[in-house]
C-alpha cells in the first residue's frame, strides 16, 4: 500500500509563526497519491447509501467531490461567508489560527437525506462542529465526517461528540 505520509509536506510557520501546516498538493499532483487518497477516504462509505457528501472551503471541495463521485453521491459545498449566490445559513466557529464562520445554501440538503462531511485536516475540530450543525440545520441526516489528515493531539474529536469520525493518517 502506498505510503501517503511520504507525499504530504510539511511547510512550518504558515499561514502563522508556529502552525506547522500539512501541504497536501504535493499528494494530490501525484496520481497514484491522488487515487490512494480518495479509495482510502471512500473506502469506509461504500454502501452506506450516502446521498450527498458536504466538502468544506477549500481544500474539501477537492477531495469531497472525488469521494462523492466515487459514492455514487451528490457534492454540497460548505463556504466561507458571502461566496455563495442564494439563500444561505450561517455557522460561527473558532480556528486552530483565528475565527471564522461558514455557510451553506438552505435548501441544499432534502430532508432527512444522508450525509458525509470531507474535508482535508481535523485540527482543533471548530471547522468541523460548524459543519455538523449546518447538516443539522438544514435537515440532513449525518453518517459521519472523513478526513486525510487528523491531528490527534489537538483533541479535535471532542467538539465532534456522538458523531462517527474517520481518519486516514493520524499525526
Ligand atoms: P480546525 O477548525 O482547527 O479543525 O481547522 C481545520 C481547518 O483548518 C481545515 O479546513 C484545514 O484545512 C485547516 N487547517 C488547520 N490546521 C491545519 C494544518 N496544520 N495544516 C493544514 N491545514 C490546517
Amino acid at each position: 500500500m502506498m505510503d501517503l505520509k511520504q507525499h504530504i509536506r510539511h511547510v512550518p510557520d504558515f499561514p502563522k509563526p508556529g502552525i506547522l501546516f500539512y501541504d497536501i498538493t504535493t499528494l494530490l499532483k501525484n496520481a497514484e497519491g491522488l487515487k490512494a487518497t480518495i479509495d482510502r477516504l471512500a473506502a469506509p462509505y461504500q454502501g452506506a447509501k450516502i446521498d450527498a457528501v458536504i466538502g468544506i472551503e477549500s481544500r474539501g471541495f477537492i477531495l469531497g467531490s472525488a469521494v462523492a463521485e466515487r459514492l455514487g453521491a451528490g457534492f454540497i459545498p460548505v463556504r466561507k461567508p458571502g461566496k455563495l449566490p442564494s439563500k444561505a445559513i450561517r455557522e460561527t466557529y473558532d480556528l486552530e489560527y483565528g475565527k471564522d464562520a461558514l455557510e451553506m445554501h438552505a435548501d441544499a440538503i432534502n430532508k432527512g437525506e444522508r450525509v458525509l462531511i470531507v474535508d482535508d485536516v481535523l485540527a482543533t475540530g471548530g471547522t468541523a462542529a460548524a459543519a455538523v450543525q449546518l447538516v443539522k440545520k438544514g435537515g440532513g441526516e449525518l453518517q459521519g465526517l472523513a478526513f486525510l489528515i487528523e491531528l490527534t493531539g489537538l483533541q479535535g474529536k471532542s467538539k465532534l461528540p456522538g458523531e462517527r469520525v474517520f481518519s486516514v493518517l493520524q499525526y
